[in-house]
């Protein structure tokens, strides 16, 4: 099997769809072109589609997924702000991070990894923050953690939602959930290539912008009149051009395909997988209730793991063997836990039954 054959079914990086491969090779425009700017115009429009939002300020940043959370992060908080994060995995640790970079008075609400985060804690963490903060999937453990009822109760607070590994996987709907900021990636179920992270602001975040912005490429102040097409369209900096060719390309499959037809599809293969996996005697990792379909983490099974082959090595075998990318545990799961990505393209049925199959024949 050569590289280019590979199915590639890793949570992170995933075999794009054809239509996007195809988006990549067109010609360069420049960022200002007049057909540039509609064909960016036209991929904000279909972002609105997936977030569920009418967010004028809607765009792929020019960066990955945590150049996303660093933008919501940096344009909306203060030192000395009170920011409620909710910790259950990596994701929700680098949102710590960030904002306490950014010199909040970080708070954080925590629950066990496996397990989602609860709503009413974090809405008690802290009588009046500026920000509260939470990871929709948790790619590094496969929970997905409920964000409708904090938009209901977050009162004066910004609600700030990490949907790197929820937009196009799962249901998103930032208008009606209270999402005030959000961000995602482009490699996960939009079935694009790494690069971009989509982003959506509220009017009403927009009303309370750290002004001026500590970052200047992350200036949403600056790059709004770039990308909302209000007046002159100002340089800012030069846009990833092919990039957005391709994230348009993977929007525009979604949208032939339906937005509500993908979701399905991801929910389809992440039950499939999960009942296989359940049939063989594995163990799930995530809560039942909050399983992702898109990311779905197993317990090693280290009894059944062929003599003198580590997980790791059972990784490889299904890599080099099968062409199956699938990851290891972050953090202190590292060793621990598989984690499997059904994303995008990936996420197809003949995928799960192949993967099934390499562990029927690899595993003891
Ligand atoms: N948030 C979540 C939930 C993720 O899964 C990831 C990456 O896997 C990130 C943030 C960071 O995104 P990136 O690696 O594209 O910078």
């Amino acid at each position: 099997m050569t590289h280019a054959d590979r199915i590639l079914m890793g949570p992170g990086p995933c075999n794009p769809y054809p239509e996007v491969i195809e988006a990549l090779t067109r010609p360069v425009l420049g960022h200002l072109d007049p057909d540039f700017l509609a064909l960016l115009d036209e991929t904000n429009e279909r972002l609105r589609a997936v977030f569920d939002t009418t967010n004028p300020l809607t765009f792929p940043v020019s960066g990955t997924g945590s150049a996303g959370m660093e933008t919501c992060f940096v344009n909306v908080v203060e030192p000395g702000d009170a920011v409620v994060v909710g910790v259950n995995g990596v994701f929700g640790e680098r949102m710590c991070d960030v904002a306490a970079r950014c010199g909040a008075e970080v708070i954080r609400v925590e629950a066990p990894w496996g397990q989602a985060l609860d709503p009413e804690a974090l809405v008690a963490a802290h009588p009046d923050p500026s920000v509260i903060a939470v990871v929709h999937a948790e790619t590094s453990t496969g929970v997905r953690n409920d964000i409708a009822p904090l938009g209901a109760a977050k009162g004066d607070a910004l609600l700030l939602v990490d949907c790197v590994t929820s937009l196009g996987g799962l249901e998103v709907h930032l208008d009606d959930w209270g999402v005030d900021l959000a961000y995602s990636g482009t490699q996960k179920c939009l079935g694009v290539p790494p690069g971009l992270s989509p982003v959506s602001v509220s009017p009403r975040a927009l009303e309370r912008l750290v002004d001026p912005c500590r970052s200047w490429y992350l200036d949403l102040a600056m790059i709004a009149r770039y990308v909302t097409g209000e007046g002159a369209r100002a340089y800012h900096h030069t846009a990833p051009i092919s990039m957005i060719y391709a994230l348009h390309a993977g929007l525009g499959v979604v949208a032939d395909e339906g937005l509500d037809a993908v979701i399905a599809r991801h929910r389809r293969c992440g039950e499939a997988l999960q009942a296989g996996l359940v049939e063989r005697g594995f163990e799930l990792f995530a809560a039942e209730g909050h399983r992702l379909p898109e990311l779905t983490t197993v317990v090693v099974p280290t009894e059944r793991l062929p003599a003198g082959v580590d997980e790791a090595g059972v990784r490889r075998r299904l890599l080099d063997d099968y062409g199956i990318e699938i990851g290891g545990g972050l953090g202190a799961y590292a060793g621990k836990v598989w984690r499997i990505g059904l994303m995008g393209h990936t996420a197809r049925l003949r995928n799960v039954t192949l993967l099934l199959g390499a562990l029927d024949e690899l595993l003891t």
